[in-house]
């Protein structure tokens, strides 16, 4: 048997598949994209089960190389089970992904993750309702601390063998009519998933390919929906908006949290602030320069303006040490070669050609380090997402989004890295200028050309 893992960035999938395929696991790419493709074997049930871990997702709409990848694996190929895995502290945005999963006609099994957390606030969960809701079995598990994973992998091989047929949450909306047509329209043509395929169609999805007559009748069928208010005919909106009705209208109270209300308000509170209209900026380039300052500043904390000793930033401080180490090292070998009689082109090659060249590129390394240390720091408590918020609005003159933005301070550390992370920019064109602007940012290795 086969099941694959699907599920939202961070909600535990890469955790899970370890903790399912422990050394088993082997790290490939999908084909043509530079995306990891991680595949192992569950081996602790009756019989062995192949586990496939797909990018992390908020949506199979074909923006991202990540999104394409797990769409394209959904309707290409034949798992038997899809595990979608949900972050049970963000489970409202977490479905929305769900959502879609439920389209395919494949069996589906949600793993709500992380209930370890939730536990620890006291939050109860009312499984049967979802359960109920989605039409599939849900089984809270948590990752992290191997918990109820045995559960999960039963619940998938009985569900495997059940076999389910897709569904859609626009059955409880005024599209309901025209997906059951398009539906039907596309079984006609022997189309596997056709629900699946039918709302991408309706949503104008661009990297659904059809015969010219198929997409008049469809063309057709669209026609007839009365115009929406609020959308006129953006359908992707329209069925955007219908998906998060639905799980606002069926499974907002699925959770109930006892505690933790007071956690949510601090963290609103320093949102209010961090994202403020006015001291938003401010306190981020405040950030930033002292970021900076700590890596590249020769005069750390200006402590000669006030007729202090000058010193060194930490970030230059390390550089010069390593040097320092790099060319005493170098200087050893030198003068063990001249001793050793080596032939003068050898000690040429290894010492001026080699070992300066290693050096030269080294000598970029503890600041490089340095920034993407405090860079990671920001990313990981969130910071930088607000930071993106912000920037938002500057970087759309240039017709960039602010999810540009952390690719674009990442190129002060490395392009190479920073030309890597473009790839969660949603199309192509944004991810080609954040690429060719990178240059401009320049590095620790282009500052002192
Ligand atoms: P992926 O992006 O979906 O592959 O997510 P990861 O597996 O990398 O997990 C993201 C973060 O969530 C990591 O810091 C994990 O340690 C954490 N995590 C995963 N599962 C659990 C869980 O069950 N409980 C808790 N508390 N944390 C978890
Ligand atoms: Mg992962």
């Amino acid at each position: 048997m086969k099941f694959a893992l699907a599920g939202n960035p961070n909600c535990g999938k890469t955790t899970l598949f370890n903790a399912l395929t422990g050394s088993t696991a082997h790290v490939g790419n999908w084909p043509g994209v530079t995306v990891d493709r991680r595949e192992g074997v569950y081996k602790k049930g009756k019989e062995p089960v192949s586990i496939v871990d797909l990018p992390g997702i908020y949506s199979l709409s074909p923006y991202t190389p990540e999104e394409v990848v797990s769409r394209n694996y959904l309707v290409n190929e034949q798992p038997d089970v899809i595990i979608n895995i949900i972050d049970a502290t963000n489970i409202e945005r977490n479905l929305y992904l769900t959502t879609q999963i439920l389209e395919t006609d494949h069996p589906v099994v949600v793993a709500l993750n992380m209930m370890d957390t939730l536990n620890k606030k006291g939050a109860k969960v009312d499984i049967k309702r979802l359960e109920k809701v989605l039409g599939v079995p849900v089984v809270p598990i948590s990752a992290l601390k191997i918990d109820r994973i045995d559960v999960l992998m039963e619940t998938a091989v009985t569900a495997a063998k059940l076999g389910r047929t897709g569904k859609s949450v626009l059955d409880h909306s005024y599209l309901k009519k025209s997906v059951v047509l398009m539906t039907e329209t596309l079984k006609d043509i022997g189309k596997n998933h056709a629900l699946f395929h039918a709302v991408k169609l309706l949503e104008g999805d661009k990297i659904e390919i059809y015969a010219e007559s198929l997409l008049a009748e469809i063309a057709m069928i669209k026609q007839q929906i009365p115009r929406n208010e609020d959308f006129d005919d953006d359908f992707e909106a329209i069925i955007a908006n219908e998906r998060y009705q639905f799980i606002s209208d069926n499974l907002q109270d699925v959770i109930v949290f006892k505690t933790g209300i007071e956690d949510v308000k601090s963290s609103d509170k320093i949102d209010r602030i961090l994202t403020h209209r006015i001291f938003g900026l401010p306190i981020f380039f405040g950030l930033m320069f002292l970021v900076f300052h700590v890596t590249f500043s020769s005069n750390f904390l200006f402590l000669s303006w006030f007729g202090l000793d000058q010193v060194e930033s930490p970030g230059v401080i390390l550089q010069t040490q390593l040097g320092e180490f790099m060319s005493a090292i170098i200087e050893r070998i030198s003068i063990g070669l001249q001793q050793a009689d080596v032939a003068l082109w050898a000690q040429g090659l290894l010492v001026d050609g080699i070992l300066t060249g290693l050096d030269a590129v080294l000598s970029f390394l503890p600041q490089i380090l340095m920034l993407f240390l405090f860079l990671s720091i920001m990313e990981d408590s969130g910071y930088m997402a607000r930071a993106a918020f912000l920037m938002d609005r500057v970087l759309r003159r240039f017709g960039l989004s602010g999810k540009a933005f952390m690719p674009l301070l990442m190129g002060f550390g490395c392009s190479v890295p920073a030309m890597m992370a473009t790839r969660t920019l949603e199309n192509a064109k944004e991810r080609r200028l954040a690429i060719m602007l990178m240059p401009f940012f320049s590095c620790g290795a282009k500052l002192p050309i």
